[in-house]
């Protein structure tokens, strides 16, 4: 039988070790950590084969006291908390007291501090050794502040060291938790080197302008490009940052930064919030990208719920939830062409569909899913009558036109941020000029979300009007769409689709929203019939009402190859400025697209 015995401190410390020193990067994570609860205002740190030979932190924060040099490396020594009390209101990033601890006892760390306490001339340099890890002390130069070297981590625990991968891999880690924290606190001057070569060196960012900065440095300026910042208030809460426009999505969810009073988390809660948001403007597959901050009463907050600290538990998930989803919709719903144009730096040109990362799956996929119904269809929208197709134009109309086309080039005129259309390119695109340059807008694209966000609101206001059909049309279906048409007609009723079974296999449809007048209602009803069908219960259908309208929307829409006269493509610009989200298509897909004279004058090499 095998006895009980005692863990040897060392042994001990390195099992804590295995849940919080992962890599390089999670020391990184650590050391910088202790040295902002220090106060630092200044924060170096070199780096060595990718951290696994040397990994240096330099702080000018409030430093150690000689006194307690052993005990900061010890498990279970903090100066953060005293009682259970202060984890509820916990304002530092650690608390745990058990990071230096750990890390000591996988690798070979000295400690050099000056504390502003100490009255001594000298620092004190401290490194722990030995099975029960004796702290030894030893006189030192350092100026007011703390360095912490860590050398050759887990040169004593191999089966670790084996799941390192190349130094290249790590170092890339540790970038990225330096990233991570150098926007998590912008007023502190960071710098990175590896193997002596400067990587980053972030100056303090006061100003609004300079945060700016520093985000464009750490996440790249198109990034800054093309989002837009948020500044919300809430019920005790506040939530700032930048989020970006959905058509700078990405295809891996790698630049989402989210801070919780300071402290980057990754939640369930958090990113379900976001998606919500973005369900609507953000293209299937997508990811967003963000930096934001949310700042609550750290009462509100748990923070101690993982030993790296990467949850939190918040006490009233709802309201979180809640504000996160309606403070990100709003700000997403608010993008309009006058904001994304005047605020020149978030405007959408055409370089941006660059950064847009060109994954090959990117437009294809819905591009020729959309085009297909196209040719279905398409043809069967009648001309006359629609919005934006053939009606007759009076001439007081034509006449203000012409006149709005004079005053164009005059300097003062009150241009409207889309300007004027000028000319309609292959029956899919509108050519638009405004004061500053060339707009592209897909026409269908617009359209579509014209009519979506009308049906939201209709539908939200129980204004569905319905249009009865001169001659009810029959259509064929299976046995078990009529079914579900026949089961669901409540349901179909309310979002304007009026229909009977008639037969085993015939349905009559005979009314329709009139917004969708112009549709080829064949197709829509089935279109809609095949939702009801994958949503199954009427109570799920209404939670899936948007993707429903959005169906009905993209039939209601003008389609490609439709030719439109002037004022019907002014009329389409004119609603877009005035409609919410109009940036994006309901698939996610941009609908138009900004060059202004002087992007136009470099590619003509003009005044070079
Ligand atoms: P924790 O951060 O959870 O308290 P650590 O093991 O990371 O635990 O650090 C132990 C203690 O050492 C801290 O509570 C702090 O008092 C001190 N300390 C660590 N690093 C620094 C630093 N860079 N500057 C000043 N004090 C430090
Ligand atoms: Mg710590």
């Amino acid at each position: 039988m095998t006895r009980i015995n005692l863990l040897s401190q060392r042994l001990a410390n390195q099992i804590a070790a295995g849940e919080v020193v992962e890599r390089p990067a999670s020391v990184l994570k650590e050391l910088l950590e202790n040295s902002l609860d220090a106060g630092a205002d200044r924060i170096d740190i070199e780096a060595e084969q990718g951290g696994v030979k040397l990994l240096r932190v330099r702080d000018n924060g409030s430093g150690i006291h000689k006194d307690d040099l052993a005990l900061a490396l010890s498990r279970h020594a903090t100066s953060k908390i005293a009682e259970l009390e202060d984890l509820e209101n916990i304002a530092s990033l650690g608390f745990r007291g058990e990071a230096l601890a750990s890390i000591s006892s996988v690798s070979r760390l000295t400690l050099v501090s000056k504390a502003v306490a100490d009255s001594g001339e000298s620092a004190w340099k401290v490194a722990a050794e030995g099975p029960d890890m004796v702290a030894t002390l030893a006189p030192a130069a350092h100026a007011q502040g703390t360095s912490v070297e860590v050398r050759d981590l887990f040169f004593n625990t191999p089966a670790r060291k084996k799941f390192l991968k190349t130094e290249k891999t790590e170092f890339a880690r540790i970038d990225e938790n330096l990233k991570r924290l150098a926007l998590s606190r912008f007023d502190v001057q960071f710098t990175l080197s590896h193997n002596q070569r400067v990587i980053h060196k972030l100056q303090p960012a006061l100003s609004d302008q300079d945060r700016q900065r520093r985000v464009a440095l750490v996440c790249g300026p198109a990034f800054v490009e093309n989002s837009v910042s948020v500044d919300i208030e809430g019920p005790g809460l506040r939530l700032w940052g930048w989020v970006s426009l959905p058509t700078f999505s990405r295809s891996q969810a790698d630049l989402q930064y989210f801070y919780v009073n300071g402290r980057i988390i990754r939640d369930k809660l958090v990113a379900h919030a976001v998606k919500q948001a973005y369900r609507d403007v953000l293209f299937h597959g997508r990811h967003p990208a963000y930096v934001l901050y949310l700042e609550l009463a750290p009462a509100a907050v748990d923070v101690n719920v993982h030993p790296t600290k990467h949850e939190v538990r918040f006490r009233d998930s709802r309201l979180v939830h809640d504000f996160l989803f309606s403070s990100l919709n709003r700000a997403l719903a608010e993008v309009t062409p006058s904001s994304r144009l005047d605020g020149q730096a978030a405007s959408p040109h055409f370089a941006n569909t660059n950064h847009m990362e060109s994954n090959s799956d990117f437009g294809f996929g819905q591009q020729s899913s959309l085009s297909l119904r196209d040719s279905s269809y398409g043809q069967g929208v009648r001309p006359g009558g629609g919005q934006y197709g053939g009606a007759p134009v009076s001439p007081e109309r034509i006449q203000k036109q012409l006149a709005a086309y004079a005053r164009l080039n005059a300097d003062d005129a009150e241009i409207p941020p889309l300007g004027y259309a000028i000319a309609q390119l292959h029956g899919v695109y509108i050519l638009a000029q405004n004061k500053q340059g060339l707009i592209i807008v897909d026409m269908h694209a617009a359209h579509e979300r014209i009519t979506y966000e009308r049906m939201k609101t209709a539908c939200a206001n129980e204004e569905l009007k319905m249009q009865p059909l001169l001659v009810p049309l029959s259509i064929a279906v299976s046995a078990s769409e009529a079914a579900s048409a026949e089961a669901q007609r409540d349901v179909l009723l309310r979002f304007g689709i009026e229909l009977e079974r008639v037969s085993e296999e015939s349905l009559i449809v005979r009314q329709i929203p009139s917004i969708l007048r112009d549709a080829n209602i064949e197709q829509l009803v089935r279109d809609v019939l095949s939702d009801v069908m994958e949503y199954g219960t009427s109570d799920r259908i209404q939670s899936h009402q948007d993707e429903m309208l959005s169906t009905m929307a993209c039939h209601g829409s003008v389609r490609a190859n439709r030719q439109l006269t002037i004022p019907e493509m002014n009329a389409l610009l004119r609603d877009m400025e005035a409609t919410e989200r109009s940036g994006q298509c309901n698939h996610g897909r941009p609908t138009w697209i900004y060059q202004s004279l002087d992007e136009l004058d470099k590619l003509f090499l003009r005044g070079q």
